[in-house]
Order: structure tokens, then sequence, then C-alpha cells
């Protein structure tokens, strides 16, 4: 059984607690045991916080920067390691789980930088002899709620961050995929945070009902499906908190009859097919511009068969399994249903659903329309939905009739059609000739519309602005 991290103590909840297993998704064995956590472990992870909050947010900023200098050498020295740890219990393969763990690092890289970044702004003689300084102080205690797609990136865009700024923490890793952020505690520890700075606390909803009426918590990020998001941030909003809810996707990849093919279709196939499609920035509806299906249609289906699809540790496998059995069922269930609504099976990775392991491989629908299940719901699974579309504007507009908005791109050799799309496309994180369009450590990351309930999003400034609150003096001498 897993353990919460509680203080400087990993213990186990008390007896009665429930668990979950925890399985090797590649094999369909259960290779570990989550506990639920109840209240009352919650509330011994919120008083171990908050008795660190004190001293803590008093250390010197340099102090709390040497400490996360350390993580970071850390997190390096057991890179391989992390990514293998992600690969067993998730499933991607070995490269995916090392880019998420490198996009993870960044965001260490960029806590690195909190001397500068909690800097405040100062005005002299605002009037006379008066001036006026700003200056960012911890919000308090802070909770993290990641999702299970990404064991050590997510849980890595929201601590770090936070405790720079002299915040406490706790953590409650996805009940999925708990043993990235279970080690990356570790680690932090190992770094020489004093005990208290992060907690860990294991569990499912039950857990986190409990985080967000807790009264001794003041910040909640949470990343996961949009129904969750939106039950988040409406409890904790309620519950007097400050909260950035990042919810799910479904994510349009816009096809010019310019577009070199040579480029898009990789890249329609890296992004729809890449982390099994478990990916809240994964293409899910390819919407092909006039002509551009004809060229797209026949080297999509034949790559598309070709992936090699089996455990993530093996060399050379592209596509790994799913999270779970159940959820290979509904995302399987999507392709039926959209045979049903009349969408043309082009690749059927069900075939997949034989082997040992939660698989289910690449899957491409042709003629789908946004009236369609499959052309409108999240399905975060390895299926492609192709699109047809007259001319730019339709495209547009059929991405933007989407009600979620976390992430579009485009294909194209024409400026101005990029320019267009960027101008209009009604999602947070918008690509031109990119597959993902990730934002680097530095910049926000978060969708609009039903992507994304709050104000500001994860890391960059606003992560900052989340993790800090501002005091102006006003000042006469
Ligand atoms: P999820 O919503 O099921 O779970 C997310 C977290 O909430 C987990 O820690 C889980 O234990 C907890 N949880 C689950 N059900 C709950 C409930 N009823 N009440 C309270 N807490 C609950 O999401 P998931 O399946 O782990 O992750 C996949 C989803 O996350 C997809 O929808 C994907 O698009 C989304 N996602 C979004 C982003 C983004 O940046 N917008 C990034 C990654 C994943």
């Amino acid at each position: 059984m897993i353990r919460n991290l509680i203080g400087s103590e990993w213990r186990l909840p008390a007896q009665d607690a429930r668990s979950l297993p925890v399985y090797n998704p590649a094999t369909a064995e259960v290779i570990e045991h989550v506990p639920l956590s109840d209240a009352r472990e919650v509330d011994a992870a919120v008083r171990a916080a908050a008795e660190t909050f004190g001293a803590w947010s008093r250390t010197a900023v340099m102090d709390r920067v040497r400490l996360m200098f350390r993580f970071k050498a850390l997190l390096e020295d057991h890179f391989e390691e992390l990514a293998a740890l992600v690969t067993r219990h998730h499933g991607k393969t070995l490269d995916e789980a090392r880019g998420e763990v490198r996009r993870g690092i960044e965001v260490v890289d960029f806590a690195c930088g909190a001397p500068t970044l909690l800097q405040g702004r100062t005005l002299r003689d605002v009037s006379g002899g008066v001036d006026q300084d700003l200056y960012r102080y911890p919000v308090g205690v802070c909770a993290g709620i990641p999702p299970f797609n990404f064991p050590v990136m997510i849980p890595l865009w929201m601590f770090p961050l936070a405790v720079v700024a002299g915040n406490t923490f706790i953590l409650k890793p996805s009940d999925r995929t708990p043993l990235g952020g279970a080690r990356l505690a570790e680690l932090f520890l190992e770094a020489g945070f004093p005990p208290g700075v992060l907690n860990v606390i294991h569990g499912a909803a039950g857990t986190v009902d409990a985080l967000l009426e807790h009264p001794g918590i003041s910040a909640i990020s949470f990343v996961g499906s949009a129904p969750v998001a939106q039950h988040v941030y409406t409890e904790a909003a309620a519950h007097g908190k400050r909260v950035q809810a990042l919810g799910g996707a479904k994510n349009h990849i816009v096809v010019m009859p310019d577009a070199d093919p040579a480029v898009a279709v990789p890249a329609i196939l890296n992004s729809a097919f890449g982390n099994a499609g478990e990916r809240c920035l994964s293409g899910s509806v390819a919407v092909a511009v006039g002509s551009a299906a004809d060229v797209l249609l026949d080297p999509l289906r034949d790559a598309a068969t070709k992936l090699v699809v089996g455990p993530g540790d093996q060399e050379g496998v592209q596509v790994g399994p799913l999270i779970r059995a159940e959820h290979r069922d509904r995302v399987a269930a999507y392709v039926a249903t959209g045979v049903a609504e009349g969408a043309e099976l082009v690749v059927d990775g069900r075939r997949e659903m034989s082997r040992r392991g939660f698989f289910l491989g690449p899957t491409i629908l042709d003629r789908v329309t946004s009236q369609m299940s499959v052309g409108r719901e999240e399905i975060f699974g390895p299926v492609l939905s192709i699109a047809r579309a007259a001319t730019l504007d339709d495209a547009i507009a059929q991405a933007n009739a989407s009600a979620l908005g976390n992430m579009a791109t485009i294909f194209t050799q024409s400026g101005r059609a990029g320019r267009e799309f960027r101008e209009r496309v009604e999602a947070g994180m918008a690509g031109i000739n990119v597959p993902i369009a990730q934002p680097f450590a530095f910049f926000p990351f978060s969708g609009w519309k039903g992507s994304f309930f709050g104000d500001l999003h994860v890391h960059g400034m606003d992560g900052v602005e989340f993790y800090t609150r501002k005091k102006v003096v006003v000042t006469r001498w």
C-alpha cells in the first residue's frame, strides 16, 4: 500500500480506509494499492502544512531557491528512473515518458527564478513625499489535484512554483497513477526541504471533496476532466478558495489544401495517437479544408496501420495501452457509436483489444460531423476523426462550435490563413504547423470555454500570480 506523507511521516491512513488497485496497463497486473484517504487524513495533512507555513513563508527566498536547485539536480539524476516509473503505471512509451519528465523539470527550472519572479513594484513620490510599494506574499496552504495522464509533469506544474513563493502544499495524486507524485515527494525531502512544506495525501473523489471543504486550505489547483473541473471550481469557490481548474479537451487540427503533407501527416499522427490519445493537447478532429482530404486520407491510413502498438517499455513501440480496461471499452464504444452515427471506419484499432493489457490501436473515422458524439465529445483515446470543410471560415466555425476550447492547430503554407486562424479560433492554446501547441513553463498553460474554470492559468507569470497575494504599502515619513 502506498503511504501518505504528512509532515515528516510516511503513514498509512486509518485501518478502515478503503483502497484501489494500481495497474501496469500493459500487462493488466496489479502492482500497488492506493489508499482512499478520508477527511481525518486530509485534516492531518492540512495541520502539518499549516504548522510549517509560518516558518517557511519567512524563509529567505534565496534559501528556498537553493533547495529547489537541489531538487532539480535530483530530478536530473533520477530522470530515467522517473520515466520508467511513468511508463510502468501509466503505459505511455518510454520516449513519451522522458518527454513528460523533461517538460515537468522545465517548470522547476522556471521556479528556480523565484528571486526575479517574486519581485514587487515601487513608485516613489506618488504624491508629495508619499511612496507606494507592492509586495508579494504567499497565500497559505495550497492543494494540487492532478489527473492520471501526466503523473510526473502535472504535479510539477503545481507545487514547485507554490513552494518557492513561500506556500506549503498538499498534493493529491491521481488515484490511477499515484506513484509519480509519491516518488517526487521522496526526492523533494531528499533535497532538504523541511517536513510539512510538501505533503501527499492519496485518494479519489471523497478525498478531493474533503480538500475542497477544508477551511485551512487557501488555494486549489486542479487538472482533470471537464465535469470534475466544474465541480472543483464551484465547490472550492463556495468555500472561499482561489481556484484554477483545467478541464477536458476536444482539439481540432485544421488542414488547408496548401499544407505540405510531408509535414501534416506525421504531425496529425503524433497529435492524435501520441500518448495513446490520452493527452489534453491531442488532436481529436482533423478538419480537412477543400481538397486536403484527398491528399491526407491514404497516407494517414497507411501510416496509422503501421504504428507499432505494445508495452511502452519495449523498443520500437509507438502506441502504448490505455489506462484501464473500462476506459478502453468506453473508447471502443465511441468507435461503434461513430459508425452507427454514419462515420466511415477507415482504420479499426479494436483488433488490438484481444491482447493482454488495456490496448486499443490507432483508429480513424472519416466524414465525422460536429453533430456526431465522436465529433463533439472528448474521447481521450487513439481515435482520430476526420471532418470536411469547404473553406477556412467553415473549418474555424467547426472548431469554435465545440463547448471546449483547449487547443487548436492549423497546417498551412499561407501566412494569411495562419493569422486568420490565430485571431479567430476560440482556444487558449493555438498552433501553426505544430502538432501539439504546448506552452513552455514560462508561458501560461490553459484552455478557454469549458476547458477552464478560473482566472489564472498554470505556470508562467499566471502561476506566480496564482500562488501569491499582493500587499500595497503607502508610506510617508
Ligand atoms: P478526472 O477528472 O477523472 O480526475 C482528475 C482528478 O480528480 C484525479 O485526481 C481524481 O482522483 C479526482 N476526481 C475524479 N473524480 C472526481 C470527483 N467526482 N470529484 C472530485 N474529484 C474527482 O480526470 P482524469 O481521467 O484523471 O484525467 C483525464 C482528463 O483530464 C481528460 O478530460 C483530460 O482532457 C483532462 N486533462 C486536462 C488537461 C488540461 O490542461 N486542460 C491536462 C491533462 C488532462
